[in-house]
């Protein structure tokens, strides 16, 4: 089942689907077969890009409980059904711990762990009425091992993690498959930021001697929300070419 079109009928929402990680997820389930709706928040930004590849393009901030469950439920409508949710929208901003400010920590904490469990619940409401469904979220390494200067996006991680095994446990009765992902350091704009020194740092200290590529996390993604992945709930999957050793 890796060619072809798998996922042909599934119907899949990509939030934060406008760029890196989130747009190569898109892509690579538009070509197993899937009807893909991305999100993004500039609505026109979202439109432009799905349109390229043949998806749908809405305007979200996923920090809005109430319109991640409308944009939700209306998908879930105008399709029949969601398959497959993958909250991939976040944030990242850096600071040594004694200079974060707390408006800082109210944005990361918003988007990145309100915001994924605003998804994971809006998805989970109406994948329990067909009984199944497929939900990834994205976690970090540095959610696990902790990174300094990142405390604060380095704990919106852990909990996105978090949020993955917690789920995985209730909704797994309701059909429903839970994952997290944890990329280690890939090519992206939320990368971009770094100084070229500590990526150079950082693709020395991975094992397989380089940063990692959107697609590379992509294809991991849509190996978990494909039937391969049947009996596999509750992980959280290295995507980080050994770096975590
Ligand atoms: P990116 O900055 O290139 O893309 C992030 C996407 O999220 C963009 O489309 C952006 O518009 C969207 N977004 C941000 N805030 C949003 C909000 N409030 N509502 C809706 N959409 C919002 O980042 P990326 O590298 O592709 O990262 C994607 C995910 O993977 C993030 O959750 C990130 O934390 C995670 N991750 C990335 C890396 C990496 O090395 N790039 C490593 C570990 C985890």
């Amino acid at each position: 089942m890796t060619t072809g079109t798998p996922l042909a009928q599934r119907v899949a929402l990509v939030t934060g689907g406008t760029r890196g990680i989130g747009l190569a997820t898109a892509k690579v389930l538009a070509q197993a077969g899937a009807t893909v709706v991305l999100t993004g928040r500039d609505e026109a930004v979202a439109k432009q890009v799905a349109e390229e590849f043949g998806g749908t393009g809405l305007g979200l901030d996923v920090a809005d409980a109430d319109a991640v469950g409308s944009l939700v439920r209306s998908v879930a409508k105008e399709h029949g059904r969601l398959d497959i949710m993958v909250a991939n929208a976040g944030i990242m901003e850096g600071g040594l711990l004694g200079m974060v400010k707390a408006e800082a920590v109210d944005r990361t904490l918003g988007v990145n762990v309100a915001g994924t469990l605003h998804s994971v619940q809006a998805a989970a409401r109406v994948m329990m009425r067909k009984r199944t469904g497929s939900i990834v979220v994205l976690a970090s390494i540095a959610g696990e091992q902790g990174s300094a200067g990142q405390t604060v996006y380095a704990a919106s991680k852990a909990a996105v993690s978090s949020i993955a095994k917690s789920a995985a446990k209730e909704l797994g009765r309701h059909g429903i498959r839970v994952n997290a992902v944890a990329p280690g350091v890939i090519e992206t704009q939320l990368t971009a930021e770094l100084s070229e020194e500590v990526l150079a740092d950082r693709a020395k200290q991975t094992p397989l001697g380089r940063l990692g590529r959107p697609e590379e996390v992509a294809a991991v993604i849509r190996f978990l929300v494909s039937d391969e992945a049947s009996f596999i709930t509750g992980q959280v999957l290295g995507v980080d070419g050994g770096l975590v050793l």
